[in-house]
């Protein structure tokens, strides 16, 4: 043989060796997981598609991407080293309409600060960067005592947190502790933040395209909708958080993600940061149920008959209509998300299916003395929580939603908790109460009532909580609910007399409250003062009842996650809960159902084919033109031919990841996320491979927007984009 022929033979096995990984690598699934970072090393992203080394995501001896991430409410990241801050429009919402008034309008007609100078600050919003974390569950659990009460247990573990917390804000000046629950009754972590409190808007688009398709498009594909917005993070010169001022500078973080302007590809590998907020996943089949037919279809009704009642109002004009925006939106995409929920878990038929995986394994506890004896009693009792919860519901329902729901209910409550509470040393206080939070909450309160309280929504829909709570059957009815509802004629008369005698919608009232003490709070003549007073008890005791329930799910939770995990021969990652985790996938397409295929990239075409004038479909005329002439310059995909708009992809996300920036193999940002599929609805409770899709908006349209639309070239400069 001669030696070219073995060379050729050589190549030609390395050939085809490179490309059966390469087919492996493409093929390999997806996998689900909100993954902690500490999980990083188990993951091996390199073999799934990541090119850059996984020290750069997060090691801490290294300037990582981890500190290119914030909380903004959601999720959002630093894209430039002058702190700028991509995050999505839907997340910095309310700051746009805090913002806002009929005049200056920058909710429907968008915002640009020309300069550093024209920034505006974006009310109430923070950003918070994860510093470190670390495992504190042995010192949380030795508060626990042999034969406490449930109450007491979780009390014990509540006051051991606040304990660790004090201490390590004391040892580390300027920073803001939290200790995160990661499995009930288990694990429980530290974790240090910096907060940057001086956040200003850079860039908003006009609502035609931030929120493009609205409500109707919400949670769907395919999607058109320019979800983005900019902020801009300032500290004091000294380079120290603090609160707005004009002598303020730009933050420098010590990482920012560079742009990649040619976004991503069908197959590419790309993962997310953020900060998911809730899942649910290691919870029994009695809790899907409960959620299915007792809390959720009651909670969707429920915001859907608010949102109409708002719309309603809103008719009046745009400075109603001001007030309401904000909160119909978050009603409706929580009401849209629990009817996709309730579709999907139906759909897939899962609460039989989490039945049949439950009675194997009870069939597998019951096998055995010793598991047994451990783990027999786990599963019916936690049946029996949810199954007593359901019944209880329409209680809680109307005792929930008038401190969730009334604004001036809520703002009567805090006033006399407030005054309840800071008479106890500061680590036995409720957390609102306490001397580190106290301040927010009473900026939050005068923020909630300046920017969405209006009377007659409030009395509307006091006035519904009132009948439903007249309609509890009669062992359940609240006592004081049903003195108010006696005290007048009728129930018009009631409403109006109570709102007609109170002055908690007064902020200078509210801010002459704060001082005073309790038996002073309750001798003021003021209507819903009283209430408050008179339902106080009532709160109380739900209070006292959580603790317990929650003492005993936590040690039935954590039972049930040693012996699934046991059963299945898995290792768990604890459900989301609010903290930093990096998801990944490929940007791929999916099967809703039978003959339909989605393609994982919307175009600017679809926006000519959805605009129909009218909210939520009403394109500005600008952009119109620019998709008409094909105005497309550089950001245009080359195989598509023109600017895509959303991208589908297979990562593992929940609510809070709003703003996640989609990074690519190389580190890049190529994309925001900011929603997810209707049948990714369900990803709280479950994922699946063929269906859950995340949405984010695709870089190019971002960069066109701000380049050909609203011509803002030097924001483009600032991000690297010459
Ligand atoms: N659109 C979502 C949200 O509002 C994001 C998600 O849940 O995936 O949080």
């Amino acid at each position: 043989m001669n030696e070219k022929f073995i060379n050729t033979r050589k190549i030609l096995s390395a050939l085809i060796l490179i490309s059966a990984i390469l087919v492996l690598a493409a093929e390999l699934p997806a996998d689900e997981g909100m993954w902690p970072l500490s999980e990083l090393p188990r993951l091996n992203l390199q073999e799934k598609g990541l090119r850059l080394d996984p020290a750069l995501i997060y090691d801490p001896s290294k300037p990582s991407l981890l500190y290119a991430v914030v909380e903004v409410g959601a999720t959002g990241s630093f894209i430039s080293p002058d702190g700028l801050i991509i995050t999505n429009h839907h997340v910095a919402f309310g700051s746009v309409v805090a913002a806002s008034t009929p005049e200056k309008d920058y909710l429907k007609n968008g915002f640009l600060a020309r300069t550093r100078a024209e920034e505006i600050p974006a009310a109430g919003r923070t950003a918070r960067i994860t510093e470190s974390f670390q495992d504190v569950s042995a010192r949380v659990l030795s508060a626990l005592k042999k034969n406490m009460s449930y109450a007491d247990r979780t009390r014990a573990i509540e006051q051991q947190i606040k304990k660790i917390v004090a201490e390590a804000e004391k040892a580390n000046p300027g920073k803001r502790a939290e200790v995160a629950e990661m499995f009930p009754g288990k694990t429980y972590w530290l974790f240090l933040y910096t907060v940057l409190r001086d956040i200003r808007l850079v860039y908003v688009p006009p609502l035609a395209i931030g929120n493009f398709g609205g409500e109707d498009d919400n949670w769907m594909w395919p999607r058109h909708t320019g979800d983005f917005t900019l902020m801009r993070a300032y500290v004091a010169p000294d380079g120290k958080p603090a609160g707005y001022s004009e002598k303020n500078v730009p933050y420098r973080p010590r990482t920012y993600l560079k742009v990649n302007p040619e976004g991503a590809r069908e197959g590419d590998f790309v993962f997310l940061l953020g900060y998911p907020g809730r899942t649910y996943r290691h919870l029994p089949a009695s809790y899907i149920a409960y959620e299915l037919n007792v809390r959720m279809p009651a909670v969707a009704d429920w915001y859907e008959w608010q949102i109409k009642l708002m719309e309603e109002f809103s008719r009046a004009g745009r400075e109603v209509a001001l007030k309401h925006d904000s909160r119909i939106k978050g009603l409706a995409n929580t009401m849209k998300n629990y009817r996709g929920k309730l579709a999907g878990l139906r759909r897939l038929n899962y609460l039989v299916q989490k039945r049949q995986e439950e009675a194997a394994l009870q069939e597998f506890i019951q096998a055995d003395p010793k598991r047994r004896a451990l783990y027999g009693r786990v599963l019916p009792e936690m049946d029996k929580i949810y199954g007593d919860m359901g019944l209880e519901y329409p209680r809680l329902f109307v005792l929930e939603n008038l401190r969730r729901s009334v604004i001036l209910f809520q703002n009567a409550m805090t006033v006399l908790e407030a005054a309840i509470e800071r008479q106890k040393p500061d680590l036995e206080r409720n957390a609102a109460y306490m001397d580190r939070n106290f301040s927010q909450t009473r900026q939050r309160l005068i923020l909630g009532l300046r920017t969405n309280f209006y009377l007659p929504t409030d009395m509307a829909i006091f006035k519904e909580l009132l009948k439903r709570a007249l309609a509890l059957p009669e062992a359940r009815k609240i006592e004081a609910l049903s003195r108010l509802a006696a005290s007048g004629p009728d129930l018009d008369q009631v409403v109006d007399n109570l709102f007609k005698s109170t002055r908690i919608s007064d902020p200078g009232f509210i801010n002459s409250l704060w001082d005073k003490k309790p038996e002073e709070i309750r001798q003021i003549d003021d209507s819903f003062l009283k209430l408050a007073g008179e339902l106080y008890p009532e709160y109380k005791k739900l209070e006292e009842d959580n603790r317990a329930r929650k003492g005993q799910m936590d040690e039935l939770q954590a039972r049930l996650v040693d012996i699934r995990q046991e059963f299945l021969g898995k290792q768990f990652i604890p459900d989301a809960n609010g903290t930093l985790r990096l998801t990944y996938g490929r940007v791929e397409g999916y099967e809703p159902g039978d003959a339909v295929y989605y393609r994982p990239f919307t175009t600017v075409r679809g926006i000519m084919e959805k605009t129909t004038g009218h909210e939520p479909f009403d394109t500005p005329p600008g952009l119109l033109q620019l998709i008409s002439q094909k105005n497309f310059s550089r950001f245009i995909n080359p195989d598509l031919d023109t600017i895509p708009v959303c991208v589908l992809y297979s990562t593992d996300t929940t609510g809070g990841n709003s703003g996640s920036p989609i990074i690519d193999a190389d580190g890049r940002l190529v994309g925001v996320n900011f929603d997810r599929t209707w049948e990714a609805t369900i990803n709280d409770f479950t994922w699946s491979q063929r269906f859950s899709r995340s949405i984010g908006v695709d870089i190019r349209y971002v960069l066109w927007i701000l380049q050909d639309f609203a011509g803002a070239g030097q924001l483009l400069e600032e991000i690297g984009i010459k």
